[in-house]
C-alpha cells in the first residue's frame, strides 16, 4: 500500500513536470565558431570562385569539402585586412570605424615603432588596448563580448588558441574576463613563438615570453603540434559540457596558418614530393593540420550524437599572407583575388567561410550575398535564442539568418565598410592607410596618403586591374559620400598629415 503510494506520487510528479519541461525548453544549438588565423580564400581545395583555381589543386582540405556539402558556402565572406580588428568586430557586432580598435594590439598604451616611424601620416590615438568589458579602461572600446551573452544565455563558453581581444596587462587580454568558461592557450599575442611540441611552444626562450603560448604544459617536450594540441584540449572541454548538460560555444581559434611558418609533420612529405618550393609546402601543411582538427571536432559530434544540434561556422580573421614570410613571388597567393592580408583589395578582406546547421541550411548550398565579419554577432545571438539583447555598445552588424534561410536579402543595397587609418608593416598593393565601402559590384577604396580613388566592378573584374575611377566620377562622389556618412556617424577616427598637423580629409571633402 504504502509503495503503491509513493508510485502513485511519482507518477503525478511525473506527470506534473516532465511533459511541461520538455514543452517550454527547446534544446539550444551548441554552437562551433572554427575561425582560422591569416587563411586566405584559396587555401583549401574548396573553390569559393566560380571555377577550381591551381591553388585548389595544391590544398588538401577534405574536411572543408565535407563541411560544404553539408551546409552552405559563402563567396563573398568578408573580414578586415589584419587580426584585431576582425577579432572585435566579431566579439562586439562594432564595425572597426566605430570600435576604434583599427590595428593589431599587442603592448598597453603604446603605438607601435612602424606606426610612430611613418614617414608624411601621423596616426590617431586608436584602441590599442583592445576591447574590454570594463568601463573606463583608456584606449579600449568597452563593450559586452558575445562569449558573455551566451554564457548568460546558459552556455558552456569554451576559448580554444588565439585570442589576441587586449593589449598585454589589460582585461581584455584574458578569455575569461569576456565572459569564457574556459581557455585553453589564448593571451595577449597574435602568433605563438613555436608551433612544436618538442620546442614547448616557445616557453623558456629568453626575449620571447611575450610570445610563447601559455597554458598547455602537459604536451612540452612532446612531439604534438599546436593545432593537435588545442584541439584535443577543446574536445577535453566539449565533454565537460556535455557532463554539465549545458549547451556549448567552442571558439575554435587557431593560431595556425599564422606565421611563424613550421611546417606540421604529419602532412609535410607529400606537398615536398611535389616538388614544392620548402615554405610553401610547411604553408600546405599547417592548412591541412588546420583542417585535421575540424574533421575531428566534426567526427566528435556524430561520435556524441550532437551533430544534428550543432552548428558549424567557418571563417577566416583576414586575408592570406602574401607580402613577407612566404616562398614564390609576393602578393600572388590569393589569386584571383590582389595581394594579401593587410591590403584593401580582395586578396586582404575576403574568406573562406561555410556554415552547417542540420534542417536549417541546406546542404551543398551556395550564395554569393556579401556580408562582413561583424555580422557573425547578431547571427550567432539569433541562433542561440538570445532576443533583444541588452548590450552596452551600438551593433553594427546585421543577421545573416535570412541568408543561411535563402529568403531575400538586401546586399545588393547595402553598403559594407572598412576603416584602417593606420600602418600594417610590410608594404605592397593597396596596403597601407584607406578607407573603402563595397555597394553591390562597386567597391571604393580611398587612400589617406595621397588621398587617391580606385573604384572597381567586382562582378567583371575580381582581381581589381582595372580602376575606373576617372571613367565614373559620378560613382566615385556616390560612394565617397555613402562612405564619409558612415565615417562622421559613427566618429571614425582620421590621420593627419605630419607636416602641416590638419586631418586627412574626408573623401567626400577631395574634389575630383
Ligand atoms: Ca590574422
Amino acid at each position: 500500500m504504502k509503495n503503491n503510494l509513493l508510485l502513485l506520487l511519482g507518477l503525478v510528479m511525473f506527470a506534473s513536470c516532465q511533459p511541461e519541461k520538455k514543452k517550454e525548453i527547446a534544446p539550444s544549438p551548441n554552437i562551433v565558431l572554427f575561425f582560422v588565423d591569416d587563411m586566405g580564400w584559396q587555401d583549401t581545395s574548396v573553390p569559393f570562385w566560380n571555377k577550381k583555381t591551381p591553388f585548389n589543386e595544391r590544398y588538401i582540405t577534405p574536411n572543408m569539402e565535407r563541411l560544404a556539402k553539408e551546409g552552405m558556402k559563402f563567396t563573398q565572406a568578408y573580414s578586415t585586412a589584419v587580426c584585431s580588428p576582425t577579432r572585435v568586430s566579431l566579439m562586439t557586432g562594432m564595425n572597426a570605424a566605430r570600435h576604434r580598435v583599427t590595428n593589431w594590439t599587442l603592448k598597453k598604451d603604446m603605438l607601435q615603432p612602424m606606426e610612430v616611424n611613418h614617414k608624411t601620416l601621423q596616426f590617431p590615438e586608436w584602441n590599442v588596448n583592445g576591447m574590454s568589458p570594463v568601463e573606463g579602461d583608456d584606449k579600449a572600446v568597452y563593450a559586452t563580448p558575445l562569449p558573455q551573452m551566451l554564457k548568460d544565455a546558459g552556455y558552456f563558453t569554451i576559448h580554444s588558441g588565439k585570442a589576441h581581444f587586449g593589449a598585454i596587462g589589460t582585461p581584455g587580454e584574458n578569455p575569461i574576463n569576456l565572459g569564457f568558461d574556459v581557455n585553453i592557450a589564448g593571451h595577449a599575442a597574435g602568433a605563438p613563438e613555436s608551433y612544436f611540441g618538442t620546442e614547448n611552444f616557445g616557453n623558456g626562450k629568453e626575449g620571447k615570453e611575450v610570445w610563447a603560448v601559455p597554458g598547455l604544459e602537459q604536451y612540452h617536450g612532446k612531439d604534438i603540434y599546436l593545432t593537435e594540441a588545442i584541439t584535443q584540449e577543446a574536445l577535453k572541454s566539449l565533454d565537460t559540457a556535455v557532463e554539465k548538460e549545458q549547451p556549448f560555444f567552442l571558439y575554435m581559434a587557431h593560431y595556425a596558418v599564422h606565421t611563424p611558418i613550421m611546417g606540421d609533420d604529419r602532412y609535410l612529405q607529400e606537398y615536398l614530393e611535389k616538388g614544392m618550393d620548402s615554405t610553401e609546402a610547411k604553408y600546405a601543411s599547417m592548412v591541412e593540420g588546420m583542417d585535421k582538427s575540424l574533421g575531428d571536432i566534426m567526427d566528435y559530434l556524430e561520435r556524441e550524437k550532437m551533430d544534428e544540434n550543432t552548428i558549424i561556422l567557418f571563417m577566416s580573421d583576414n586575408g592570406g599572407l602574401s607580402a613577407v614570410a612566404r616562398g614564390g613571388e609576393k602578393h600572388t597567393h590569393n589569386k584571383p583575388l590582389a595581394s594579401g592580408k593587410g591590403s584593401a583589395y580582395e586578396g586582404g578582406i575576403r574568406e573562406p567561410m561555410l556554415v552547417k546547421w542540420p534542417g536549417k541550411v541546406r546542404p551543398n548550398s551556395v550564395t554569393e550575398e556579401y556580408l562582413i565579419i561583424e555580422d557573425f554577432y547578431p547571427t550567432i545571438l539569433e541562433m542561440a535564442g538570445v532576443e533583444n539583447p541588452n548590450v552596452v555598445q551600438t551593433i553594427d552588424g546585421q543577421s545573416f539568418l535570412s541568408l543561411l534561410s535563402e529568403k531575400e536579402s538586401n546586399t545588393a543595397e547595402r553598403a559594407l565598410f572598412w576603416h584602417y587609418p593606420n600602418e600594417w608593416g610590410p608594404d605592397g598593393p593597396g596596403i597601407g592607410a584607406s578607407s573603402t565601402v563595397r555597394k553591390g559590384d562597386l567597391k571604393l577604396i580611398y587612400f589617406h596618403e595621397d588621398q587617391h580613388f580606385e573604384l572597381f566592378d567586382l562582378k567583371t573584374d575580381i582581381g581589381e586591374t582595372k580602376n575606373l575611377a576617372s571613367e565614373h566620377p559620378e560613382k566615385v562622389d556616390e560612394l565617397a559620400k555613402i562612405l564619409s556618412n558612415h565615417l562622421r556617424h559613427v566618429d571614425a577616427q582620421m590621420p593627419s598629415f605630419k607636416n602641416t598637423g590638419e586631418p586627412v580629409p574626408f573623401p567626400d571633402e577631395i574634389t575630383l
